[in-house]
């Protein structure tokens, strides 16, 4: 079984409230919210990181902005705007080594981030 909590989140071996499905991408809601409205979009091949990615990993790069977009509309940010995030590496605080967007809106978003 594989020790990834993302790739067990696609399985569905471990709980997690989804919120868009498709093919190859699956978005869900944070465990622990960070503004009104936190998801993660997640390819469902395992991708560690966006370092990790390939050059041929285009496809599915676009497919989860992509993916992102749709599911930002369906929470009704499109008027309102969201930020997508991705963190890459320690400095950044990736935490999960599968590749994920991070959805946040809902809320005046303060930038630059920490
Ligand atoms: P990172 O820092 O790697 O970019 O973000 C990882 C995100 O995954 C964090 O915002 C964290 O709250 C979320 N997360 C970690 N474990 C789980 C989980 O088991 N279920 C869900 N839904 N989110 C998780
Ligand atoms: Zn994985």
């Amino acid at each position: 079984m594989t020790e990834c909590i993302f790739c067990r989140i696609v399985a569905g071996e471990i709980p997690a409230t989804r919120v868009q499905e498709d093919a190859d991408t699956l978005a869900f809601r944070d465990v622990n919210p960070a503004a009104p409205v936190h998801l993660l979009v997640v390819p469902k091949r395992h991708i560690a990181s966006l370092e990790a990615a390939g050059d041929d990993d285009g496809g599915i790069l676009g497919m989860l902005l992509l993916s992102a977009r749709r599911a930002a509309r369906a929470e009704g940010l499109s008027e309102g705007g969201y930020r997508v995030v991705v963190n890459v590496g320690p400095d950044a605080g990736q935490a999960v080594f599968h590749i994920h967007l991070h959805v946040l809106g809902g809320r005046p978003l303060d930038w630059p981030p920490g």
